[in-house]
């Protein structure tokens, strides 16, 4: 379970403070998908960035299942919008290196590695190489690579937010089937709100004017989920 309270965030930008996040308070529990939107620099990233431990916030904090956050932790694992796969490492050899960082035996960690591969669907592809992966793919690697570590809590940057739209629908299909097999929580930061709610359970929208409170929405959707229906809720809100 995910407790954010009282997190406020501002940065000096030429001695101006700029206020980015102000009181966010929310609860994310352990198995939720909550999606992130919000006008563009409404707090998304740096909100994900204060979860993900890579920033400090103002005042307030997060607490992960009791702990407070500081820095980065083996129960989180971040995709940012571009994988950045090492480039002299096939798939299977970049699924597999956060766990031979951690210790882990080359043998134990491919053989985990290839679950993750399987899961995402490249099983065919363990011995290619990045530049050989288009977009979706290298991103698949980007999440198969995540998922090795084996994180309680998933946080996503804009993951789809360079791919073309066709796949961008075959990822909406595939995320939600490994957030459903790997039980894990998924934060997800997004512009695009239909994403938000074919993917999400809750999603938080962050007010750009920070006068104005961070709203929740819960999308009271079955999954798996229509997509005219993700658009009718986007109508309907
Ligand atoms: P976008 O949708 O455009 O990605 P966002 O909602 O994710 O935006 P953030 O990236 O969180 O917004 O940024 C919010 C504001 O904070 C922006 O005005 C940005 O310029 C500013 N900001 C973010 N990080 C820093 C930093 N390290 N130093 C100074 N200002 C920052």
């Amino acid at each position: 379970e995910v407790i954010i309270r009282d997190l406020s965030k501002s940065f000096q930008i030429d001695g101006d403070k700029l206020t980015v996040l102000k009181n966010v308070n929310l609860d994310i529990s352990a198995g939720e998908s909550l999606a992130i939107v919000g006008a563009s620099g409404s707090g998304k990233t740096t909100l994900l960035r204060v979860l993900a431990g890579l920033e400090e916030p103002d005042s307030g904090g997060v607490l992960i299942d009791g702990t407070p956050v500081h820095g980065l932790g083996k129960e989180r694992a971040v995709i940012f919008q571009e994988p950045r796969l090492l480039p002299w490492l096939t798939v299977l050899g970049n699924v597999a290196f956060g766990l031979e960082v951690q210790g882990v035996s080359r043998r134990e960690a491919e053989d985990r590695a290839r679950h993750y591969i399987r899961l995402v669907g490249l099983t065919a592809f363990e011995a290619a190489w990045p530049r050989q992966l288009s977009g979706g793919m290298a991103q698949r690697v980007g999440i198969a690579r995540a998922l090795t570590i084996q994180p309680e809590i998933l946080l996503l940057d804009e993951p789809l937010g360079a791919l073309d739209a066709m796949t961008k629908l075959t990822m909406h299909e595939e995320l939600t089937r490994i957030w459903t097999e790997e039980r894990v929580t998924m934060v997800l930061v997004t512009h695009d709100l239909e994403e938000a709610i074919f993917l999400a359970d809750r999603v938080l929208i962050l007010p750009k004017e920070k006068s104005a409170s961070p709203r929740v929405i819960e999308i009271d959707l079955p999954r798996p989920r229509d997509r005219s229906e993700a658009r009718f809720v986007r109508f309907r809100q």
